[in-house]
């Protein structure tokens, strides 16, 4: 069933057990429609539980100083709704499959093109800038049909994080004039702005520098248009630097003159690699994540290969030629 933003409200509305989680590697988008999904159900008076199995990376901690990360093994909930935000595939929620399979409702919300409509309720809009846009609309939506106004400046914070994220701070092709209305409304309601863009953009650390550097010295140029980079392990390790921490390492491929594929390769363990695909104007590289069994979005897609560094980046490489 696709798009039942009505259903949802109702179905949020009658039910009072929630758990808002998202997709493995969380980022801004991630972090920002599950918190502020969190904050709202909080503010009807719901039992809400935020559930994700995986680390934050620091510079979005902030957005989650008010309420508890737990474990699926940490929480034992009988007739709750799970709620998966920003999450393309249901393989990809960062919960236990216990928890994924004992919900008596799932509901998807997302923007992801690859998104099959795996929920009992789905509201997905693959031209949304992010998921954010969504839990923004379906708020307004809820503050007009109760007469209430539910986004508070904390609320609004968070929506105005996986905004600015998702948008590369308002500068990708899924910015559209949506997404600046929002944005004022969020400012008017009090969203940080500059917090924000201090925390996300202007807080890295001294070892992240160091570990660029080492990522910028692996980088190859293919034919003039595909930009690779690779991290691995051992690179994260002797600069003491989580996996999680280095997502947007990925922009400096893509954003290399000429180039149309920026490619990001991590090791996250032995025969176990994250890629990241983004292009600028034609390819589609969520087909490309999809051949490796991942998926995304047009512009920006990823996916897990099983593997060693050197046959993925291969391999990925070969992929990426076909659709240049
Ligand atoms: P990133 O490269 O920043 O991890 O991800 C880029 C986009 O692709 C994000 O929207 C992310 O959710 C999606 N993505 C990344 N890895 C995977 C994956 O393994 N499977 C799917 N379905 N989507 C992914
Ligand atoms: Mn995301
Ligand atoms: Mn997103």
């Amino acid at each position: 069933m696709k798009n039942s933003i009505e259903s949802i409200i109702n179905h949020i509305s009658e039910s009072n057990y929630f758990i808002v989680t998202s997709h493995v590697s969380p980022d801004g988008d991630n972090v920002g429609s599950t918190t502020s999904m969190y904050y709202f159900l909080k503010g009807l008076g719901k039992e809400v539980y935020y559930v994700l199995d995986d680390t934050i990376p620091l510079n979005l901690k902030f957005l989650l100083e008010d309420l508890d990360i737990l474990r699926s093994d940490e929480v034992n909930l009988e007739n709750y709704t799970l709620i998966s935000l920003d999450c393309g595939d249901k393989g990809r929620i960062c919960v236990s499959d216990k928890i994924k399979e004992n919900c008596s409702k799932l509901i998807c919300i997302d923007h992801h093109a690859s998104n099959d409509s795996y929920g009992d309720l789905n509201y997905i809009d693959i031209k949304a800038s992010s998921t954010c846009e969504l839990v923004y609309n379906l708020l307004t939506q809820f503050n007009k049909k109760h007469s209430v106004s539910c986004i508070d400046s904390k609320i609004a914070t968070c929506l105005y994080t996986g905004l600015v994220t998702d948008t590369g701070n308002f500068s990708y092709s899924n910015t559209h004039a949506s997404s600046f209305e929002m944005a004022k409304e969020l400012l008017v309601l009090g969203a940080q702005k500059d917090d924000i863009i201090q925390r996300i953009f202007q807080s890295n650390t001294f070892n992240y520098y160091k570990l660029l550097g080492d990522a910028l010295n692996t980088l190859e140029i293919k034919d003039n248009k595909v930009a690779i980079i690779c991290i691995t392990k051992e690179m994260l390790k002797n600069n003491y630097i989580s996996f999680n921490d280095v997502d947007g390492i990925t922009s400096y491929t893509r954003d290399i003159q000429g180039v149309e594929v920026g490619i990001l390769i991590k090791e996250k363990n032995e025969n176990e690699v994250k890629v990241s695909l983004r292009s600028k104007n034609y390819v589609d590289v969520s087909q490309i994540a999809k051949e490796f069994g991942g998926g995304g979005h047009i512009r920006a897609a990823g996916c897990t290969v099983y593997d060693s560094v050197e046959n993925t980046k291969k391999r990925v490489l070969e992929a990426v030629s076909k659709s240049i």
